[in-house]
């Protein structure tokens, strides 16, 4: 059975549903698969035709088994049959594969329930962890600590809604969402769901609630309550996993819509921030997934770009707010999974560099390291204005609407194309539907709109391009909010006791 190992080799071997329920490792560090499942591309793609047609449970089933040993077939099928149902993803297909032209496609990553791609784990994710809570007879009610910069928030509080034995806790910055953002999270309505804007940055929450998980008296205190702390931020395996599915789905559709023979790799482009999405892709090209490039896309917080080109990581730097604001993160913490996978698990060297990173904000990896990274992967970034330019662009030329983090991904690597003559086929992940981002979506196509309401420009929005408003969006402003007065990092610990009801 699959087991899951400390990338900081502090921490003794734990099942699926262990790594799950701790969501990190207790002493830091990230858990990750001991070894990585191998699969055959052919062999998966005659398995995941129950009716003759591709399916998302099956292949969903098929991938997940592989990594989830300690839980049973009957359990799978189930959580995924939940997930990826016909009302949680109205569309023909989970994840709908869009060609824009010969060789480039756009996979939607965000027809859930609150528009943005983080849905495809965070649908199955509390079926996941209530279950391994169950495995683990914890007894004890579980409190999820969210750092989201702005998309993880909503689809933690949506999925987790209602669902007994939990409690979500989102924190977010409170300048630094984008309004829509903001008002899909106070208008949740769950009575197990807290959002609570917070004075900093995602780096500044995320590193806030990676402490109180390391720190022992918090966890003593809680214990003591009847509580135990997890997380659904993609540090978390819950969340990595599902996420490989839709990169071998990308592909069979891929070899579907004749744009790929099976067998023949592609490229992906992926507009990145924590570094889930693309390190799941790169799982799945572990597995045996034909990838020739993946291009990571970053907006201006170009601190990726820059270690990808240089071997450098460095955080000290200027941090932006941009229109795509869920990335806009400097502390990526996929990454560590990423490099223990490419040293081929040498926990000494990610102790040292991220002790280098904690100590003086960077660390720089060997050149074997880097070069090794640069078999597979191009970093690129985009200006505010390359990233409007490209959503007028990709309209005029396709007449095919995109938000501003899919244009990110888009401009990256359509730039990397015309660099390098690369004509391999490439997918595009999409991971946002544009009625996220109204505002700079509509700006780029009418660059003299002066309208500043979020919701009026939503409707302009649809009025110029007759897209459906997606259901996550619509009449939110009509929703009762609920806001609790912004927080000083400082106090976070105080604010979990507060929510918890827990004496101090
Ligand atoms: C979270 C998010 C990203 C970044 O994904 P990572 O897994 O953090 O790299 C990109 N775009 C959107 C819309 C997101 O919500």
């Amino acid at each position: 059975m699959m087991r899951y190992i400390s990338t900081r080799g502090n921490y003794q071997s734990v099942t699926a549903s262990q790594a799950i329920k701790l969501g990190m490792v207790p002493r830091g560090g990230l858990f990750v698969p001991e070894t990585i499942p191998e699969i055959d591309i052919h062999d998966l793609n005659n398995a995941v035709r129950p009716d003759g047609k591709l399916s998302y449970h099956e292949l969903a089933y098929r991938i997940l088994k592989l990594y989830l040993g300690d839980y049973s077939e009957a359990e799978l099928r189930e959580f995924i049959a939940n997930a990826y149902s016909p009302e949680r993803f109205p569309v023909e297909q989970v994840a709908p594969l869009k060609g824009l032209d010969d060789r480039t496609a756009v996979l939607e990553l965000w027809h859930g329930p609150t528009a943005a791609f983080k849905d495809m784990a965070l649908q199955i994710m509390p079926w996941l962890l209530t279950a391994a809570m169950k495995k683990q007879h914890s007894g004890k009610e579980v409190v999820i600590l969210v750092a989201t910069s702005g998309d993880t928030g909503k689809a933690a509080l949506e999925g987790f809604r209602d669902v007994p034995g939990t409690r979500v806790i989102v924190f977010y910055p409170k300048n630094g969402v984008s309004h829509v953002q903001e008002m899909q999270m106070i208008t949740t309505e769950g009575k197990n769901t807290y959002a609570v804007g917070v004075n900093g940055n995602f780096d500044d929450c995320q590193t806030m609630v990676k402490q109180i998980f390391a720190d022992p008296e918090m966890n003593r205190r809680l214990n003591d309550a009847g509580f135990e702390f997890s997380s659904a931020n993609s540090i978390n395996w819950g969340r990595l996993v599902p996420q490989i599915i839709y990169y071998f789905w990308a592909y069979l559709s891929m070899v579907d819509q004749k744009k790929v023979f099976i067998g023949d790799p592609v490229n992906f482009a992926v507009p990145t921030g924590n570094f889930g999405n693309i390190l799941a892709g790169y799982y799945a090209f572990r597995m045996g997934l034909p990838v020739n490039r993946f291009i990571c896309a970053s907006n201006k917080n170009k601190v990726l770009t820059d270690f990808i080109d240089t071997g450098i990581y460095n955080r000290k730097r200027m941090f932006y707010r941009t229109i795509s604001p869920s990335m806009d993160i400097l502390i990526s913490s996929n990454l560590e999974r990423f490099l223990f996978e490419v040293t081929r698990h040498n926990p000494r060297k990610i102790v040292r560099w991220y002790e280098d990173l904690h100590q003086k904000g960077k660390f720089e990896v060997d050149d074997s390291t880097r070069q090794l990274i640069a078999n597979h992967f191009t970093g690129g970034f985009a200006t505010e204005e390359d990233t409007l330019a490209e959503i007028r662009r990709v309209y005029e030329e396709y007449g095919y609407l995109i938000d501003t983090h899919t244009a990110v991904g888009l401009c990256v690597n359509e730039r990397y194309r015309l660099a390098t003559g690369d004509e391999t086929p490439c997918v595009v992940d999409s991971t946002a539907s544009p009625y996220k981002f109204n505002l700079a979506v509509y700006s780029a196509l009418e660059k003299n709109n002066r309208v500043t309401d979020e919701f009026e420009v939503m409707r302009l929005l649809h009025d110029k391009t007759g897209v459906p408003v997606h259901r996550a969006v619509d009449h939110l402003q009509d929703k009762k909010t609920h806001r609790y007065d912004p927080i000083e990092i400082s106090n976070g610990p105080d604010m979990i006791f507060n929510l918890l009801g827990i004496d101090k």
